[in-house]
C-alpha cells in the first residue's frame, strides 16, 4: 500500500495553478478536496454516495494513477465481496463530473487537481515512476480550429505527456 502513503497528487484550489510533483503533505489537501467534493455534490443536486466517496478518497491518496482493479481492491473492506459494477458506476460518476479523469495511455484514474475550475486537462506522466501531476489547459484553440475546419466536432481531448519527474531526474 505504499499508494497510500506516498503523497504526490496535489489538490489545489479551482483557478490556481495546477502542480503536482513537490512534495507536500497531502493529508490536509485530501480531506479539503473530500469535503469540496461533497459540497460541490450537495450544490449540484448530485449524490456523493459512499462508494463515490471511498473511490474519491483513494484516488486522492494515490500517488500514481490508478486502475479500476487497484481502486476495487482499496475500496473493498477486508472479507467483502468486491463489487466491480459499482466501483465502475462511481468512476464513471467522478470523471463524468469533473472530480476525476482517466488517462487513456495507462487506462486508469486519477483525482482532478482543480475540480470546479473549467479546464482541460492535460497530464504529465513520469515514464520512470508512473507519477501523475495534471496541468492546466494547453492551447485547445487551436486544435478546436483545425478540427472545426474539418467538420468534426470533438467531444473529448485528452492530452498525455510522457517524460521524466523532477525526483526521477535527481
Ligand atoms: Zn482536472
Ligand atoms: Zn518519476
Amino acid at each position: 500500500m505504499a499508494y497510500l502513503l506516498a503523497r504526490v497528487l496535489y489538490y489545489i484550489k479551482p483557478l490556481m495553478t495546477c502542480s503536482s510533483f513537490d512534495p507536500h503533505d497531502h493529508a490536509a489537501c485530501r480531506a479539503t478536496a473530500l469535503s469540496q467534493a461533497e459540497s460541490a455534490c450537495a450544490a449540484q443536486g448530485l449524490q456523493f454516495t459512499p462508494m463515490r466517496r471511498r473511490v474519491l478518497d483513494v484516488l486522492l491518496g494515490a500517488p500514481k494513477a490508478m486502475g479500476a482493479y487497484d481502486i476495487l481492491e482499496l475500496v473493498t473492506p477486508e472479507g467483502q465481496k468486491r463489487q466491480p459494477p459499482a466501483v465502475y458506476r462511481a468512476l464513471d460518476f467522478l470523471t463524468s463530473n469533473g472530480f476525476a479523469h482517466r488517462l487513456e495511455k495507462l487506462n486508469a484514474y486519477v483525482a482532478c487537481a482543480c475540480p470546479g475550475a473549467a479546464h482541460r486537462p492535460a497530464f504529465l506522466i513520469c515514464r520512470v515512476c508512473d507519477r501523475v501531476a495534471e496541468a492546466t489547459d494547453v492551447a485547445p484553440r487551436r486544435l478546436g480550429d483545425e478540427a472545426a475546419a474539418q467538420g468534426f466536432r470533438i467531444e473529448r481531448t485528452v492530452v498525455e505527456a510522457l517524460g521524466i519527474c523532477p525526483g526521477c531526474a535527481a
